[in-house]
């Protein structure tokens, strides 16, 4: 057919745009931050279940090398608490009745020398000598409980400085036959057996280790501190759950300093319950580097993503405003700044599909300026374009809807496209058009256009070329009828109007 066909905007839906380009952008950045928190909150976790794990491990190792230690040496103050009832022990010699008495003992670099007291608190017999110095422990506590509460079963004392050394002193108690009180069998355990095991392990400078008897009285500690040794702590509400519960943790804050710890106990039905701590400081230490450098990381990409973005976006915003400007410029006519030709034939196809698909009137106004060539030839070709120009202004001040398409269709020739206007309202606009320029010619009045209208509701099949046709057959009546006038065209058949 020849008609130029131009790519409209509306055929072009997925250009991409500046504003899609920065939310696809921010979407992502967003995206992977959160998969990165996710990450990293993951790995935390890991971290804290690692430390308490190794936490419990270890509390669980000490607990049972202590735990051992005092039923091995409990077995030791039972045993001799029973030799001491054998009848024979009083009518044997010194030496033999020290044989009968400890010849089972445990013995070990830490362990105190078992001594047994008579029902007064007088020393009688000493493991570690055959004639010792004469002795009366009646007033010490691991006497005196046993005096007092035949059932006490294992003593174990508050730390003290026992035979010139800090020691626990564990004791038992020498039952009759008939359940009278004979005395006392005590040993003790020295501060030196704590310090060694803990000197084995391989500790942090800020981990903490407790030794609570089961009332809640600090038997030892690691960081070694004096002041705590014997304080009760039993009140704290971390140290009362371990003491209650078989194994658990807590997170608290110690009285020694002020950080944060995470505290972990296993076994506490044992005599003596170990507490270990570990700062959560240390515990998130690996983590927190990991954590700053991948969030270094990642941050510094979102800045470098986002501003990339954003330049881009900037760049995408200029072309398509320069875009625009090329693309006004392509469809502008030179002259007389109306729509060109090219413009003009994408507008009416588009037009004509739209009502043909609505079943809606199309009107098309053929404009021609009268006589033009005799106008050129008086008053020069100069003056020709500004009266074109001059018609080009009564046309676009009398065709403001967005629809409507006003164009310079060729030479003095213009067309006006009216989509959804009856007949009779395009004959409206035509009038106004060719009385404007009648008017704006004035005294002059050298000047005047003939217009050929077409109003048509298209059907599928028709094409638009048509309407051309028959504004142009109306014009031609405008024309051959007097010039300065309108001609409706009607199917095959035109009517004059004016
Ligand atoms: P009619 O009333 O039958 O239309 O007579 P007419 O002289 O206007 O018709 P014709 O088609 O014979 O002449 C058209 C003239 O329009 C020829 C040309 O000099 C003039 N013309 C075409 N384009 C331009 C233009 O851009 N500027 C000027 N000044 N004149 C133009
Ligand atoms: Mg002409
Ligand atoms: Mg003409």
């Amino acid at each position: 057919m020849g008609f130029g066909r131009r790519k409209d905007k509306e055929s072009r839906p997925w250009r991409l745009s500046a504003k899609l380009l920065i939310a696809c952008s921010f979407i992502t950045v967003i995206g992977f931050s959160a998969i990165c928190v996710n990450v990293m909150l993951d790995m935390r976790r890991s971290e804290e279940e690692l430390a308490r794990q190794t936490l419990e491990n270890l509390a669980s190792g000490i607990d049972s090398d202590i735990g051992r230690n005092v039923e091995l040496y409990d077995l030791s103050l039972r045993s001799v608490a029973n030799n001491m009832m054998a009848p024979e022990i009083n009518e044997v010699g010194k030496p033999l009745r020290q044989l009968i008495l400890f010849d089972r003992v445990a013995t070990a670099r830490h362990f105190g020398a078992i001594q047994v007291f008579d029902s007064t608190g007088k020393l009688i017999v000493d493991a570690s000598t055959l004639d010792p110095l004469p002795e009366n422990r009646s007033s010490e506590e691991y006497f005196t409980v046993h005096r007092d509460q035949p059932n006490a079963g294992l003593f174990i004392s508050r730390p003290m400085l026992h035979r010139g050394a800090y020691a626990i002193v564990l004791s038992r108690r020498i039952t009759g036959d008939d359940g009278s009180f004979l005395g006392v069998v005590a040993g003790s355990i020295r501060f030196s057996y704590f310090h060694d095991l803990f000197g084995r392990l391989r500790l942090d400078p800020n981990d903490v280790i407790t030794v609570f008897r089961r009332d809640g009285t600090v038997i030892m500690r690691t960081p070694f501190d004096l002041d705590m040794i014997g304080k009760n702590l039993g009140d704290l509400p971390g140290v009362k759950r371990a003491l209650s519960e078989p194994s658990g943790s807590y997170s608290g804050i110690a009285s020694a300093n002020h950080s944060p710890r995470l505290y972990v106990w296993r076994d506490g039905t044992r005599p003596l319950v170990v507490l270990v701590g570990k700062p959560w400081a240390d515990i998130y230490k690996l983590w927190r580097i990991e954590a700053t450098r991948i969030g270094s990381i990642m941050g510094a990409l979102a800045v470098f993503v986002l501003g990339a973005t954003l330049f881009l976006a900037h760049e995408i915003s200029r072309r398509a405003a320069a875009e625009e400007k090329l693309e006004e410029l392509a469809t502008t006519d030179a002259l007389t700044g109306l729509r060109n030709r090219r413009k003009f034939d994408a507008a009416i196809e588009i037009e004509w599909r739209r009502a043909a698909r609505q079943k809606r009137p199309l009107a098309l106004l053929m404009i021609d300026a009268d006589h033009f060539k005799n106008f050129n030839d008086t008053y020069g070709h100069q003056a020709g374009d500004e009266v074109l120009i001059g018609i080009a202004i009564c046309i676009s001040d009398s065709v403001h809807r967005a629809g409507d398409c006003a164009a310079r269709y060729g030479g003095e020739e213009f067309a006006v496209l009216l989509p959804d206007l009856s007949p009779a309202q395009a004959l409206v606009v035509a009038e106004t058009i060719r009385l404007k320029v009648e008017q704006w010619c004035g005294e002059a009045a050298t000047t005047t256009v003939s217009i050929g209208l077409a109003s048509v509701v298209p059907d599928a099949k028709s094409e638009w070329t048509t309407m051309v046709r028959a504004a142009d057959e109306a014009l031609y009546a405008a024309k051959a009828s007097g010039r300065n006038r309108t001609v409706l065209a009607s199917g095959p058949k035109l009517s004059l109007v004016a």
